[in-house]
């Protein structure tokens, strides 16, 4: 199997409602986004994806998050837009983004700092 990992950022801003914590009063971060995908086979070129054609699919996706308050954002309307549920987020509009079967997205990893990650697996 064949794993590629890209990586881009986004800023945006918050707020985890229940949350007992700073994380309750809004506030932002840079996040940096990991993306993983594999897949079994190589195409024509003897790659898995051209990464610029991945980098312009991730990029696309997070940037409808980019600059953004995450809680008035469909998505986030009934959950949280805590790190976990932005890396389900990225993964699950990716796959829908990428729509090429043989590419799976594997994981994503959202660091809202840098000593803490959340990892989703599709
Ligand atoms: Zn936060």
């Amino acid at each position: 199997m064949y794993e590629l990992k890209v990586i881009t950022n986004f800023s945006a801003a918050h707020q985890l409602k229940e949350f007992e914590g700073a994380c309750e009063e809004l506030h932002g971060h840079n996040w940096k986004i990991e993306v993983y995908v594999t897949s079994d086979t190589l195409n024509e070129a003897g790659v898995t994806i051209d990464f610029r054609t991945l980098k312009k699919h991730v990029k696309a996706v997070v940037g409808t998050l980019d600059h953004k308050f995450l809680n008035d954002l469909e998505p986030f309307r009934n959950q949280n837009p805590s790190s976990e549920n932005i890396a389900k987020y990225v993964a699950e509009q990716l796959a829908l983004s990428l729509q090429a079967p043989e590419i799976k997205v594997s994981r994503v990893t959202a660091w809202e700092s840098e000593d803490a990650c959340a990892t989703y697996y599709p």
